[in-house]
């Protein structure tokens, strides 16, 4: 799997206020949009273009447009938190959503909702803003490949050793961009030094 920290001073910027237990949620959903638009930039990188001719009012030109569209796949709930940035500047863009739960008496991941829509040919990008244990996200991924996707990037917030490295093991075809790496997890499976908890200061619900 190959694993993109993202190193800018603008994510740096957005993840210190993001990380400050005293940022109100208005300010958080924000800086987690602009830190989506980021993380984006960089797994849009080489994305594949076509040559597109136009007219400039002056004269003609050989411009270039995105060849395939895209699909974005928040992992409910926190991952709502990266979707509109992620909007707002990807053409083509559909969106499919996966709520994921642990199973009470198994403790394995399983879905509470799943809408996928056509995978095929699509850059997919698996949103998960805090990369824990890795358990939502490799089963998330799963679940797109299951559905016909590959070609799949991960957008994380913040990732714990311990995710990348389960990351790593189930899912090594796909890309992880990530604006950083923290030490570990807690007994809670908190990541340290991490935000919190990502849903509920985006969504107010602490
Ligand atoms: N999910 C969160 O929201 N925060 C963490 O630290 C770990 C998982």
């Amino acid at each position: 799997m190959e694993v993109f920290h993202l190193q800018h001073s603008l994510s740096e910027h957005y993840l210190t206020i993001l990380r400050d237990k005293t940022t109100e949620s208005e300010q958080f959903r924000d800086s987690a949009r602009k830190i989506a638009i980021l993380l984006l930039m960089e797994a849009t990188k080489n994305l594949a273009t076509m040559h597109k001719n136009i007219d400039t009012p002056l004269a003609k030109f050989s411009g270039k447009e995105i060849e395939q569209g895209s699909v974005a796949v928040p992992v409910l709930r926190a991952g709502l938190g990266l979707l509109d940035g992620i909007q707002s500047l990807m053409p083509n863009l559909s969106v499919g959503y996966i709520g994921v739960q642990r199973n009470e008496e198994t403790s394995n991941p399983e879905d509470y909702y799943c809408k996928l829509p056509d995978l095929k040919n699509k850059n997919i990008f698996v949103l998960e803003p805090m990369l824990a244990t890795g358990g939502s996200l490799s089963f998330a991924v799963s679940q797109v490949k299951d559905a016909g996707g590959n070609n799949i990037s991960a957008l994380c917030v913040v990732s714990a050793p311990e995710g990348i490295e389960r990351l790593e093991k189930e899912h090594p075809d796909i890309k992880l961009y990530t604006a950083a790496i923290d030490d570990q997890l807690n007994e809670s499976w908190y990541i340290v030094p991490g935000l919190g908890d990502m849903g509920d200061r985006l969504f107010g619900t602490i």
